[in-house]
């Protein structure tokens, strides 16, 4: 049969029909062991001669549905599932660097990633720096050394929306012999697929749109087998398994990833147009508008530019307040890619856990407000936003 298309795959990829019951969709394991049936069995299991479930921890039925569909949506030899976004990106940290190596991380994306790299790292002896996402080839080139052992990206970043070309900077880096990892949550592979760009891994945020309904915390990393190898061997030790129920709805989620995501693209690309042509909006972001530097390699990439925008309001804190007061459809809270939208004033919320400096640094103004735009009625949602600008 000729390969099967993007939304046959996210119906059907890693799902095997149940044939002791007829189940027609993956059921919920719940058993932490797996019994043999034999001390052959075990014996043969211990030796490597055959693959079988044994613990929870290990390997889980339900689960391993879920890494099998990402990896064909990713066009991946493999990937793992963990159970947070951060658990992806630090199991592929740990997995990957040893104590000497060199790790660089465009500087706009998620405050974890990038904390962890720069800060956190270095308590095993590893140099973690932040370079600029605004010009990531030349700032990539500029930085790399000997030991960079990898290279981490968003595509698109957040919240800024920029757009790396992904081919070029798998070219730079393989030429070092580095590894370089995508973080692709904004995209999801219905947008973006990294790995035929030329990466060798891709991370999602599966709590996004994979997962899709604000209900998931879960993790991926999908990409080369050996690599995934490597990190799968990290992951069993530092023990970060997703639990069966959650893999559940992450699989039942990811069977509606491409229509979710194709209503997603249309309404965000019509708000980001529209708030253009406001007047209380003084700049907008977002992979899908002209106006965005990287547009080109946005639009050579990417099939759709996702359900993600960023935009500066010009009021001060009192507006912004009121604009926040008058939302009814987008609630107010932090996350994406979920069907339901959500608005967030990124420089008020990075006052959490970020400095002064560094919100400076990470460009995160108070008037600077994302948002994620979920699966609800498009003229609902620039109404919404109609009336809350009139508040301001
Ligand atoms: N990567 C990106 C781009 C994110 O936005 C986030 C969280 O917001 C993460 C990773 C971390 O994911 P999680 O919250 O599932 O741990």
């Amino acid at each position: 049969m000729a390969k099967r298309r993007f939304d046959t795959d996210a119906v059907h990829a890693g799902e095997a029909v149940d044939l002791s019951s007829g189940a027609l969709t993956t059921p919920v394991v719940r058993s932490t062991p797996f019994v043999f049936s034999s001390l052959d069995q075990l014996d043969r299991y211990a030796a490597g001669e055959i693959a079988c479930f044994e613990y929870a921890r290990t390997a889980n039925p339900t689960t391993r549905a879920a890494e099998l569909k990402i990896a064909a949506l990713e066009h991946a030899e493999d990937a793992i599932v963990l159970s947070s976004g951060m658990a992806a990106i630090s199991t592929t940290y740990l997995g990957l660097l040893n104590a000497g190596d060199h790790v660089l991380v465009t500087d706009d994306g998620y405050k974890r990633t990038l904390m962890f790299a720069r800060d956190t790292l270095a308590r095993w002896g590893i140099t973690g720096e932040l370079v600029d996402s605004r010009q990531p080839l030349a700032a990539v080139a500029a930085a790399l050394r000997p030991n960079t052992r990898l290279v981490l990206t968003e595509a698109p970043t957040n919240p800024h929306l920029r757009m790396p070309d992904i081919r070029a900077l798998a070219d730079l880096c393989h030429a070092n012999g580095t590894v370089l990892a995508i973080d692709a949550t904004l995209a999801s592979p219905a947008n973006l697929l990294p790995l035929t760009l030329g990466a060798d891994l891709v991370l999602h945020s599966a709590t996004k749109y994979l997962a899709g309904h604000n209900d998931v915390l879960a993790g991926a990393i999908a990409g080369d087998a050996k690599l995934i190898e490597q990190i799968r061997a990290l992951h069993l030790n530092l023990g970060a398994a997703l639990d069966p129920e959650a893999s559940f709805l992450l699989l039942r989620g990811m069977k509606t990833l491409g229509l979710r995501v194709e209503r997603a693209n249309a309404s965000a690309q019509a708000l980001a147009q529209w708030l253009e042509a406001q007047p209380k909006v003084k700049a907008v972001y977002y992979a899908g508008l002209p106006s965005n530097p990287d547009y080109a390699v946005a639009h050579k990439q990417m099939c759709g530019f996702g359900g993600l925008l960023s935009f500066e309001l010009d009021a001060d804190m009192a507006g912004i307040g009121r604009f926040f007061d008058a939302l009814r459809v987008f609630a107010l809270g932090t996350s994406l890619g979920g069907v339901e939208s959500l608005a967030l004033p990124m420089g008020v919320f990075m006052r959490n856990g970020l400095t002064d400096a560094d919100r400076a640094m990470l460009d995160l103004p108070d008037e600077l407000i994302r948002l994620s735009v979920g699966v609800e009625d498009a003229t609902d949602l620039r109404e919404d936003l109609a009336q809350a600008l009139a508040a301001v």
